[in-house]
């Protein structure tokens, strides 16, 4: 049993429940409220267990900062895969439009090559496709033909990736996979296929970045990486009413209505007894025991509180600056990515040297387009991500955050776009994504793909090979990081339990 006082009956409330109890109902704790613990608390008290979930701050990267009158989104906001979300709650016999709405966005996504005119790209697959074509004619073709495969690859990875989890050798027979696999070049890396199909630098730039979302580089074997620009052209970009945080603070209602108790306390000790954890401690003093544990932490990080040596080097991060800017910007788009001509050092140094590029790629996130209720009226919520190695020896972080900024502001002004005049600047760097949410040297992908699992085609278990009750979700864990795959691993860990 969960040994704590004011624990709810084990009665889950939800109507309509279609998940099947399976085996012995357990009293589960589960370390985080990020997506993917709030998820597997849903699906583990679906399955009948008793479950209590720690966090001192629920909802992860995807929960609200306030900045005096102005609303800041921290981490996510592209939002995508929307559809599997809607089956959370449709297995637990509720409608997700009754937790959360969504608006699609038009256009995906404003594009701004340096020296170019921009582009705004339609959320419209036949319109991205003839847009592509009047760039480049042979690029068009390639683009369409890549399209079309990914129409088949999808489906195969949906059936694998997206249902269930690999750790076992003898789980790589799998037709789905296999086809897959079949569809591309095995013996190329990422850039090689990106270069051979297209060769208008602005594709190239635009396609290169994605394999750094999965943890991998463009010298990777990533070949599913080209499925996120599939899912935004093929299911389109979405924003949820009432902001990012709408996402997590819906989820955390269906969890207290099925009986999930959530407590803001951190843990800071785990108790173990030969091959299983036993307890853990909180800042507040309190021990709390249980039979099965679900990490939301960064799996390393975990690690290390069981007593594990998290010598791994670290995969990617991000740098982000937040503006509160006294005008409108009515040139940056909901989302707008600023591409500068030297993108290829950019990548360099990002891939190959883990280095910070003099003049990266830019996302800027323009809320104020879309939510008025984000910023004071006439203002503007602007938020810079930019792609960048984590916590390596070789960088100081602290001491070159607000030289990086001022490099950032200096680079915004080169596409037009004025941040002199502005209300607060915040910024994030890897040092703060290990501080706040336990990012193994501020890596948000796990660690370096070097140390993924079978032949490196897969990020790590979400099962512990020490501890027999211990089972992980999040970024660090598969099927990966993003909103939509920590939403099935949060699944998956609860499936494991
Ligand atoms: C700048 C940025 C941009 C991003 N952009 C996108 C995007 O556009 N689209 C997208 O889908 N994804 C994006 N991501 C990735 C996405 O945000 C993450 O993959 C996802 O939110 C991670 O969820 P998680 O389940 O791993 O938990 P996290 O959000 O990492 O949450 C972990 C939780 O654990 C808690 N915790 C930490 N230590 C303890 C402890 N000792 N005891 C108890 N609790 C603890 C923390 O308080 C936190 O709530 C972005 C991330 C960042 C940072």
């Amino acid at each position: 049993m969960i040994k704590s006082s004011g624990l709810r009956n084990d009665s889950a409330s939800g109507p309509k429940r279609r998940l099947r109890r399976t085996g012995v109902p357990k009293a589960v704790i589960i370390v985080g409220a990020g997506q993917g613990g709030l998820v597997a608390s849903i699906y583990a008290r679906l399955r009948g267990h008793q479950v209590l979930i720690l966090d001192p701050t629920p909802g992860g990267k995807a929960a609200p900062i306030q900045e005096g009158d102005y609303r800041l989104d921290p981490g996510p906001s592209i939002i995508i895969l929307t559809e599997l979300y809607d089956r959370v709650f449709r297995d637990a016999g509720r409608k997700r439009e009754d937790y959360l709405t969504f608006q699609r966005l038009r256009p995906l996504s404003r594009v701004c090559f340096e020296g170019s005119e921009p582009l705004d790209l339609p959320d419209d697959r036949k319109q991205a496709e003839q847009l592509v074509a009047g760039l480049d004619a042979a690029d068009g073709k390639n683009f369409a033909e890549l399209m079309s495969k990914l129409d088949e690859v999808a489906p195969a990875v949906e059936k694998s990736v997206f249902a269930r989890p690999y750790d076992r050798i003898w789980q790589l027979i799998d037709p789905q996979l296999m086809k897959v696999g079949a569809r591309f070049n095995v013996r190329q890396t990422y850039r090689e296929m990106v270069d051979g199909w297209f060769r208008t630098p602005l594709l190239r730039a635009f396609f290169y970045g994605f394999p750094s979302y999965g943890g991998q580089s463009y010298r990777s074997k990533a070949p599913g990486a080209l499925l996120i620009p599939y899912y935004m052209l093929q299911n389109g970009v979405w924003y949820p009413e009432g902001g990012i945080s709408a996402i997590p603070q819906a989820f955390r209602r269906l969890a207290e209505e099925l009986g999930v108790e959530f407590r803001a306390e951190k843990v800071t000790e785990v108790e173990k007894e030969g091959s299983r954890i036993t307890a853990v401690r909180t800042n507040l003093g309190a021990r709390y025991e249980a039979e099965s544990f679900i990490s939301n932490l960064d799996r390393l990080t975990f690690g290390e509180m069981v007593g594990r040596s998290a010598n791994m080097e670290p995969s990617y991060s991000y740098f982000t600056v937040h503006w509160g800017v006294r005008k409108p910007l009515p040139q940056v788009e909901h989302h707008t990515l600023l591409v500068p001509k030297s993108f290829e050092q950019g990548f360099e140094s990002l891939y190959d040297t883990r280095t910070f590029a003099s003049e990266p790629i830019v996302y800027l996130n323009n809320t104020s387009m879309t939510d008025p209720t984000v910023a004071p009226k006439g203002k503007t919520n602007l938020f810079a991500v930019v792609t960048s190695p984590a916590m390596e020896d070789h960088l100081d972080w602290p001491a070159n955050q607000e030289r990086l900024a001022d490099n950032l502001e200096a680079q915004l002004r080169t596409f037009g776009i004025d941040v002199a005049e502005t209300d607060f600047r915040r910024i994030q760097t890897p040092v703060y994504f290990q501080q706040q949410h336990g990012n193994h040297r501020g890596s948000l992908y796990g660690p370096d793909e070097k140390h993924r699992i079978l032949g490196g085609l897969f990020p790590l278990s979400n099962r512990d090979d020490e501890f027999k009750n211990l089972f992980y979700c999040g970024g660090s864990v598969q099927p990966g990081a993003g909103l939509p795959m920590v939403t099935l691993g949060g699944r998956f860990a609860a499936e494991m339990l």
